[in-house]
């Protein structure tokens, strides 16, 4: 076995996943747990954790895996961080030399690197060639405590300092990786990625600089805002800029503040909100707002106002809903995005402005007031079926109603109305939400060849000649378990998932997730009894399967096993008539 089984088979997922907080309760059935997922908000619990198994698999939003999956993804940390953080918490041994991470040196290196980065930016910004960058920072009214507070630096234009710099200490290679040189085309070294630009050190949640945004300073420098590559250590789909210095005020206020760009959380976080986090211009991915999510479950969205109905944004608001946060909308009048709002009107009149920030569904209502003519009952039905689309996106049935009927009320649309549009949608919804239903007699058969050795021993190779496995909803399931029986190889979960399709997973997913009373001693006699009343079910295709294999064995000139097929043959058929008279 290798650390990677050892460790997963040492480590308790259900203690594990408690661990984090998550209340699992026991089901009904033997090492079956369910609880409220900790990846998405739910009321009714659709995590399950499978103690036998040592899986988990969430029906609500899909997430699921083994224990390694689950703490990767609730830390959002890489697999070899995974591995050694349940090594350590579990006092599992780490093989020393197999296992240590292969990045774990490069992104040490990075890590190194970005430090060096970010004190010399700065220090370029606090001496002598710093004038022109302060003087634009003063325009912007950021003040020197802020430069500090945020690290903010200046990028040397000659394109050939902070590359001196770094070229002593660490190789070409992993200068090539750092995101932070460039190599040259005609391949004789490298220049500094970032020149003569204002820098905004970006951090990850535990405030180590992975990464940066270069603003230009110039009128016609392009492009305006050049930020890192995607490297080892920054992957921009993972990061929100500001949350190591958000998070805690994020908790202590139970809501953060969305803005875009890094001059609004400067403007918003020195005014005094500290709970404000950026964007920096593209859409939210899901990753990004479930780091928000652990940290608080609201969410005030408050771009410029410009931007507030453009293709980001609105994508944005939808990522957020679909992950279940309580949206608001800020938008500031005037045109003026959040930094220039509070340098004019004060911290005192943006708190009251976030206080009074309306539900995302209210001003969307608003939105469509505007858009239709709400004197008619006409516009008034348009305006409803502008806003209807998202609020059919939201998740919890009751949720839904209320919001519609809230929001019906607030445009005067009859109630009727609504719910016919409603039912309709439902229906649209059940059947894109329909998932292949497993029968139980084949949930059960699985469930005991997975949980059995013994089972697997007993009905595989009787199992293995019946047609109506090819009728099965889990065919490829079985035909996968059949393959790894043959294989000989002794029985792995990985293995069997690992010969399936993503669809083919998450029916085995729903099968192992099941609450199916299954004994684990008495599994093997489950399964035969399952086989036989399969047999019974369908004789008829068994008298087809019999009849493919008489000939076949006829063909392969094996006359011995054809006559004893053919026997078996004429006891079913008279069986059967026997039925039918
Ligand atoms: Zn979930």
């Amino acid at each position: 076995m290798d650390f990677v089984e050892q460790l997963k088979s040492s480590v308790d997922i259900v203690k594990t996943i408690q661990g984090y907080g998550v209340k699992l309760k026991r089901t009904g059935s033997t090492g079956r747990y369910l609880g409220l997922c900790p990846f998405h908000t739910e009321k009714t619990p659709s995590f399950n954790v499978n103690a036998t198994m040592q899986r988990y698999k969430c029906f609500g939003c899909g997430v699921g895996g083994d224990v390694l999956n689950f703490v990767m993804e609730l830390e959002r940390i890489s697999f070899f961080e995974a591995l050694k953080l349940l090594a350590e918490t579990n006092g599992i041994p780490m093989p020393k030399r197999e296992y240590s991470d292969p990045d774990s040196k490069l992104r040490g290196a990075l890590f190194e690197m970005h430090e060096m980065a970010a004190s010399t930016f700065h220090a370029n910004l606090k001496g002598p060639n710093g004038t022109e960058a302060r003087n634009y920072l003063a325009r912007r009214g950021v003040t020197p405590e802020q430069i500090d507070e945020f690290g903010l630096g200046v990028a040397d234009p000659s394109g050939q300092q902070l590359l001196r710099r770094l070229e002593g200490r660490f190789a070409a290679e992993t200068l090539e990786v750092s995101g932070l040189a460039m190599k040259r085309q005609d391949g004789s070294g490298f220049f500094d990625r970032f020149r003569g630009r204002l820098m905004f050190p970006i951090h990850n949640e535990s405030g180590k600089v992975i990464g940066f945004g270069g603003r230009a300073m110039k009128s016609g420098d392009e492009p305006k805002y050049l930020n890192s590559p995607e490297t080892a250590l920054y992957r921009k789909s993972y990061v929100l800029y500001n949350l190591h210095r958000a998070k805690g005020p994020v908790n202590k206020a139970g809501y953060a503040v969305l803005v875009e760009g890094y001059m609004d959380v400067i403007g918003v976080y020195s005014a005094g909100f500290h709970n404000v986090v950026a964007s920096c211009g593209t859409a939210l991915t899901n990753t990004q707002v479930r780091a928000i999510k652990h940290h608080a479950d609201r969410i005030v969205v408050n771009f410029d106002s410009d931007t507030a109905g453009a293709a980001a944004a609105e994508k944005s608001i939808q990522m957020l809903l679909d992950e279940g946060m309580q949206v608001r909308i800020l938008e500031l009048e005037g045109d003026r995005d959040p930094d220039e709002y509070v340098k004019e009107a004060g911290a005192d009149a943006y708190r009251s402005r976030l206080e009074k920030a309306p539900a995302y569904f209210h001003w969307l209502a608003d939105r469509a007031r505007k858009k239709f003519d709400m004197r008619t009952v006409e516009g008034r039905l348009e305006g409803f079926k502008f806003v209807a689309p998202s609020i059919q996106r939201i998740s919890d049935r009751l949720e839904r109603f209320a919001v519609a009927n809230d929001v019906a009320d607030y445009l005067g649309v009859d109630e009727k109305l609504v719910r016919d549009y409603f039912a309709k949608g439902s229906e649209e919804r059940r059947h894109i939400n329909q998932r292949p239903q497993v029968p139980p007699y084949e949930r059960l058969l699985l469930n005991s060849l997975l949980g059995s050795e013994a089972a697997r021993e007993a009905v595989i190779p009787q199992l293995r000649e019946m047609i109506v496995v090819e009728r099965f909803v889990t065919k490829n399931v079985f035909r996968a378990l059949f393959a790894l029986h043959t294989d000989g190889t002794g029985f792995r979960f990985s293995d069997l998932e690992g010969r399936l399709s993503e669809a083919d997973r998450d029916l085995l997913s729903t099968v192992v997730f099941a609450d199916e009373v299954l004994e684990e001693e008495k599994a093997a006699e489950q399964a035969l009894a399952c086989l036989r009343s399969l047999k019974e079910q369908d004789p008829k295709s068994e008298v087809a399967a019999l009849r493919t294999r008489i000939k076949a064995a006829e063909r392969d000139g094996n006359l011995e096993e054809a006559m004893r097929l053919a026997e078996e043959l004429d006891r079913r058929s008279r069986r059967e008539t026997s039925h039918q008279v």
